[in-house]
This record gives structure tokens, C-alpha cells and sequence, in this order.
């Protein structure tokens, strides 16, 4: 293969406004490799701050870290892994400070700013929507070749919800509510279900019911029926052993505390909302119903690799979440596309 040397790639410029710029790519460390990305999906995060949402991300941003691709080169030092390798990736760690040490690669002391990260050339944000990228060997996943890259890219957002599992300790044969059938609802359903869960998950807008169901999901239009009633039914009048808020906004929050059985019931706060949801809970109920509270963000590496295996065996369909496909010279359609309401997740194809 002839050597390449320069990369295009994706940046949010400013609001509404997404190009493709070029820069050198930079050159490998010992423990990196070059992957020729295959995809790079539209995260939630990334849109908001296209929107104008999110405002703590900062311009310009080469976002991009829901991706996957092909090992081509690789650096003296990376260790497990075989050029042509297709891989899905996680987070950047050192591998050497305390937390890695541990696993907890999501509190590594070098991550510092997060996705405002600011590159030498002078832009914020992973390049993971980039013909080419360089990342630790780290932070990647084989993946089966089988996979196909829109959806090997789901590594970093399954990983976030195996966390949120593995916090809220989960186990085969519970009765689990998530609140939202949005890509991360319907991610948290289908780990559940890979688990061995029970799960009901509920849904206002029809396209989403519509593939909640598909899915095979139990899903409950509460722009029809009584959520909270629902629930009830459906555990004899005990209440879920555990509810995820897979939407940030007040009124869920106070449907999970509704939903959840009497004693002992667990709510998991997966996604954030913005303008900042309320949270009205009487800490007398947290204590003396036993309530736990958690909150989850992010992933370690024991979740990515986790997420990895339930993609590589096809223990979760991912098929019907992958919404369309877009070159990267259309990533400004991309955009627009991935912001229409009930859009799941919208992919740059390389
Ligand atoms: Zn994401
Ligand atoms: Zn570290």
C-alpha cells in the first residue's frame, strides 16, 4: 500500500456549520497504531453542539468518537494486535497511571480537558470522523470481520451502557424499565435483554415504538397509556427492581421514582438533559425505601471490551439503529439528517 500522508477529516467549524478540512497525519509513537477508519457515527453529544445545545464544547471541533475501522500501520511497541485487524475503539488511556492500572481507564490521569482536547494544529476534539486516525493500541477492540463498520462502531456507546449495567448490578430474571427508546434506550433494552432481564421500555413518538417493537422490545406508548399504571401491571403491583432514565428530562425523573418497586429499588440516571433536568426526591424515601440513586457516564475498559464481544457474537441487533449513510464530503447533509427528531444514530462512511 502506498504510504499516505495526509488525512481528511470532519470539523465542526462553528453552529450549523460542519466541513471537511486536511491536515498531515501525525507521525506514529511506538504505542500507536494508524487505522483506516470504516465509519464514524453521529453521537447525540456531537449534534448538540452543531445545535447550539451543548455549549461546552469549544470550536473548532474535529469530533468524532463513535468509530471503527482497519489497522494499516502500527508502531514498535503496540502489543495483541495484526495489520488488517478490523477494530472498534474506546477511550484514550496511558495505561500506566493508577486508574489504568486498574481498569478504570475512564479516570485516567492524562485525559485532562476531554473532547476539548486541543491538538498542535490547533484543533479540539478526538479526529474521530477522519479518513485516518492514530490512537494508543489501548484504546481498541478487535472486532469480527463479519461486522459491518457503522455498526462495529457502536464499541464506545455500548460501552457507556455496559457501565450503567454493571452499576447497577443487574442480574438474569429482574423486571427492568427504561424510560426512552432513543439509540441509548434502545441499547440499554437490548443489553438487558442480552443479561437475561425482563425489560418494558416506554416511548412517546411513533417511529421509535415502531422500532422498539421490531426489535422484539416490549414497549409502552405513553402517549396513550399511563406509564407508571403500565409498570404496575406489569410487576403485580411491585414496582420495577430497576428503572434507566435513558432521557434527561424532569418529568421522566419523576416517573422512575414512581416505577420503582417499594424497597430496595435502583434508578439508573443514564443520559443528561439540557437545559439540566429536576431531580424532586424526599431524601427520607431514598432512605427509608433503600433507594440507590447512580449515576453513570462513560465507560472503563472492562465495559468496552464487553460491548465488543455482544457486538462481534451478534448478541444485540444493531441493524435498525444505524438511521442512513453518508459520504464524508456530505457530512454537512449528515448532520441535518442526524438532528431530524426520532433520527437514530447517522453514519459517516469512509
Ligand atoms: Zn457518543
Ligand atoms: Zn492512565
Amino acid at each position: 500500500m502506498a504510504k499516505t500522508e495526509t488525512t481528511r477529516f470532519a470539523v465542526i467549524e462553528q453552529e450549523r456549520v460542519v466541513k471537511v478540512h486536511e491536515r498531515k497525519i501525525p507521525e506514529l509513537k511506538a504505542d500507536e497504531v494508524l487505522i483506516k477508519n470504516g465509519a464514524c457515527n453521529i453521537c447525540t453529544t456531537d449534534y448538540g453542539q452543531w445545535t447550539g445545545a451543548r455549549k461546552n464544547l469549544k470550536f473548532p471541533m474535529a469530533f468524532g468518537h463513535e468509530f471503527s475501522g482497519t489497522i494499516v500501520d502500527m508502531g514498535s511497541e503496540v502489543k495483541g494486535f495484526e495489520i488488517g485487524e478490523p477494530v472498534g475503539i474506546g477511550y484514550d488511556n496511558c495505561g500506566k497511571c493508577e486508574f489504568c492500572k486498574k481498569g478504570l481507564t475512564s479516570e485516567c490521569v492524562t485525559l485532562g480537558e476531554g473532547r476539548n482536547k486541543l491538538s498542535p494544529d490547533g484543533y479540539h476534539g478526538g479526529f474521530g470522523c477522519s479518513e485516518y486516525v492514530v490512537k494508543p493500541y489501548r484504546s481498541l477492540f478487535k472486532m469480527d470481520p463479519s461486522i459491518d463498520p457503522s455498526e462495529a462502531a457502536f464499541v464506545e456507546p455500548v460501552g457507556t451502557v455496559c457501565q450503567g449495567l454493571r452499576k447497577l448490578r443487574v442480574s438474569a430474571g429482574e423486571k427492568v424499565v427504561v424510560i426512552g427508546a432513543g439509540t441509548m434506550g434502545i441499547l440499554n433494552a437490548l443489553a438487558l435483554k442480552a443479561e437475561g432481564c425482563d425489560v418494558l421500555i416506554t416511548e412517546m413518538m411513533e417511529k421509535k415504538l415502531k422500532v422498539a417493537r421490531n426489535l422484539g422490545l416490549h414497549a409502552v406508548d405513553v402517549s396513550k397509556e399511563d406509564p407508571v399504571e403500565k409498570v404496575k401491571e406489569w410487576t403485580d403491583g411491585r414496582g420495577a427492581d430497576a428503572v434507566i432514565l435513558a432521557v434527561g428530562v424532569t418529568a421522566a425523573n419523576d416517573q422512575a421514582l414512581e416505577m420503582v418497586k417499594h424497597l430496595h429499588g435502583r434508578i439508573l440516571l443514564f443520559a443528561a438533559g439540557y437545559p439540566a433536568p429536576e431531580l424532586h426526591v424526599d431524601s427520607n424515601l431514598i432512605h427509608y425505601r433503600k433507594m440507590e440513586l447512580i449515576g453513570t457516564f462513560s465507560a472503563d475498559l472492562c465495559d468496552f471490551k464487553k460491548a465488543a464481544e455482544l457486538i462481534s457474537e451478534k448478541k444485540i441487533d444493531l441493524s435498525k439503529l444505524v438511521e442512513a449513510k453518508y459520504p464524508l464530503d456530505q457530512v454537512q447533509e449528515a448532520f441535518e439528517a442526524a438532528v431530524v427528531p426520532g433520527a437514530y444514530r447517522v453514519s459517516v462512511v469512509f
